[in-house]
């Protein structure tokens, strides 16, 4: 086995073990793969392995390898900061995005999404960290952002996304997913049926707190390159 098919082999089992714990379905929690800083050859042997469901964060190199892999029936996930001036791009050439984090970007995206595709998948993201650097919203505007991308036409509101400040302990890790978990269980609305939450360090405490899609890139594919 080579290291990408290892790295989902590891992975899958993890994800099976945390479903297994938290006494949730297996297959119950969805892979997305990160492919940030990765080539489209990686993208295609984790394809070959299965994987659909792929996350980018940054667009330029994201469109460039949509482009070499247009032949594949992939689904393309936004997961970075967004700009003002990119959105016309994401609108585009994504079928979700789990970063959105003010009304404005939301607006622009539901204008500028093309009428033959399907609405836009979104997730808000949201700060549970109380961080000031971290981006995301703040809990207290969950209702009102709710309520107000709901009547964006061209999006399709699905849930949150939070990436909360890394924490070895596991029941520390466990607490701001908890929180953000209820806050959204509160609006009493079944159309957010998504929880974006966890990476390669945490996954097992997000999918014991609710999450039904995790996002793992260095488990995956290796390490990247620090910036
Ligand atoms: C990079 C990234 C991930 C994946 O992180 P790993 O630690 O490599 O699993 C998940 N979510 C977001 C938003 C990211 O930017």
């Amino acid at each position: 086995m080579n290291s990408i098919a290892q790295g989902f082999a590891k992975v899958r089992h993890q994800l099976q073990q945390a479903e297994l714990a938290a006494q949730r379905p297996v297959g119950s929690v969805q892979l997305l793969a990160v492919s940030k800083t990765k080539p489209a050859a990686d993208i295609a042997a984790a394809y070959w392995l299965g994987q659909r469901h792929f996350g980018e964060n940054y667009l330029q190199e994201a469109l460039k390898k949509q482009q070499e892999l247009s032949a594949f029936d992939i689904s393309w996930h936004f997961i970075g900061p967004i700009q003002s001036n990119k959105t016309k791009a994401i609108a585009s050439h994504f079928a979700w995005v789990h970063s959105v984090d003010r009304l404005k970007i939301a607006e622009r995206l539901s204008e500028q999404r093309p009428d033959y595709l399907p609405p836009l998948n979104i997730c808000l993201q949201v700060n549970i960290s109380d961080e000031t650097s971290k981006s995301g919203i703040d809990l207290a505007d969950l209702p009102d952002l709710v309520e107000q991308l709901s009547r964006l036409p061209r999006l399709r509101l699905r849930g949150v996304m939070a990436i909360p400040e890394p924490q070895l302990d596991y029941q520390a890790q466990c607490q701001p997913y908890r929180r953000l978990y209820q806050a959204v269980r509160l609006l009493k609305r079944s159309d957010l049926d998504t929880f974006s939450f966890g990476m390669s360090g945490d996954l097992q405490a997000a999918i014991s707190e609710g999450a039904t899609m995790v996002r793992i890139g260095t488990a995956l594919f290796g390490e990247r390159p620090s910036q």
